[in-house]
């Protein structure tokens, strides 16, 4: 059968290996396995969360508020935006989806750093666009511009602050003076999964979605309640711009994008910032482990904004994690990046611990 050519050029979004997995294929038990390497949330997520879950576990059958007028309230609210700002996607990749959709095609281009989240360059392709990448892995802004200068016609910007895979994440004061040098007509996607965690380690990485839209209408930030929020497996993201740019984007939403139980999950996740405050402040006590053992086995690492580190290892990366997992430890290996590095997630104490024993033995 012939398929859409544009498939030709696409390939798989890598996730983390399940926990299901190591199960089967290395024969370790269910609860003796930890999974560091999707950036989840180690602490779960809010007592309240599961309570409400349960409660409204008998409406499964109904569809949700498709107005999904609660949880836009919220957001408005917590953002100081009007509703209108705002577009609820099944996480935020559905509005990196529709983003790229809204101005992306065949005749234009699309920026991004050279080592980012998959998914822009995913996503962009199948528009059929081309893809730019800077030449240095992390964000260099100076790459950006110097980019954006010499192509005309590049239709979206990715930033992502901070960076996923990597970690590092731009100051505020460059992106803005970037943004000032980018056309109203350019879209840029300032992708804040891990903004809980930058502006608590340090003011001058914060963005603020209202302060975005009012300075640059072009732009749009996303959010999510996947990472700080612990809500991965609700799948729940939102977008935060001008109004012409979510209406547009709403065009391309289909009706009831998230379901009824992560709707009410992430109405009452926004209820529960307490929950996410001392998750934040656990991630960057437990991160300064990572940074000691790191000295200690002489490994680099790039220092993180994030709930995740990336070390830059010297033993091959894929062995690492191959042997990691036959002990039951899930960490996220970075060679389809091009790198010989491997992403950790900062998890509980106890998983760390784990983690620092067995990476010792194999190191
Ligand atoms: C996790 C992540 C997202 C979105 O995750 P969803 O679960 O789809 O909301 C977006 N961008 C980056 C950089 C991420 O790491």
């Amino acid at each position: 059968m012939e398929f859409n050519k544009i498939l030709n050029s696409l390939s798989n979004y890598e996730a983390g290996k399940p926990i299901e997995l190591v199960v089967r294929e290395y024969g370790v038990d269910a609860c003796n396995v930890i999974k560091i390497a999707s950036n989840e949330n180690p602490y779960g997520c809010s007592p309240k969360v599961v309570e409400a879950i349960k409660n409204e576990a008998s409406k499964a059958s109904l569809y949700p508020d498709d107005s999904m007028y609660e949880l836009k309230e919220a957001l408005a609210k917590k953002y100081s935006v009007l509703s209108q700002n705002i577009i609820i996607g099944s996480g935020s990749d559905q509005i990196i989806e529709f983003s790229l959709f809204a101005k992306a095609n065949p005749s234009n281009k699309i920026l991004m750093a050279k080592t980012t989240f998959a998914m822009y360059e995913i996503y962009g392709k199948r528009t059929g666009t081309t893809v730019l990448k800077t030449a240095s892995h992390e964000h260099n802004i100076k790459e950006f511009s110097d980019i954006y200068k010499s192509n005309k016609d590049i239709a979206v910007i990715f930033l992502c602050l901070p960076n996923n895979p990597l970690g590092e994440c731009l100051d505020k004061d460059e992106v803005f003076d970037f943004l000032k040098e980018v056309s109203k007509d350019t879209l840029v996607v300032i992708d804040g999964a891990y903004q809980e965690f930058a502006g608590f380690k340090d003011e001058n990485k914060k963005i603020n979605p209202k302060e975005i839209i009012e300075t640059f209408p072009n732009a749009i930030y996303l959010g999510t309640f996947s990472k700080a929020y612990g809500l991965g497996g609700m799948r729940v993201g939102y977008g935060v711009g001008d109004k012409e740019i979510i209406k547009v984007l709403h065009k391309l939403r289909s009706p009831f994008n998230i379901t009824t139980l992560s709707l009410k999950a992430a109405i009452e996740a926004i209820k529960d910032e307490e929950f996410v405050q001392k998750s934040v402040i656990n991630n960057f006590e437990e991160m300064v482990k990572y940074e000691d053992f790191a000295k200690k086995l002489d490994i680099e690492f790039i220092p993180s904004y994030t709930n995740f580190i990336t070390y830059k290892v010297k033993k091959e990366s894929s062995l690492i994690c191959e042997e990691l997992m036959k002990k039951g430890i899930i960490i996220r290996d970075l060679k389809s990046y091009g790198l010989n590095a491997v992403r950790i997630t900062i998890g509980t104490k106890e998983q760390n611990s784990r983690l620092f024993k067995e990476l010792k033995d194999i190191y």
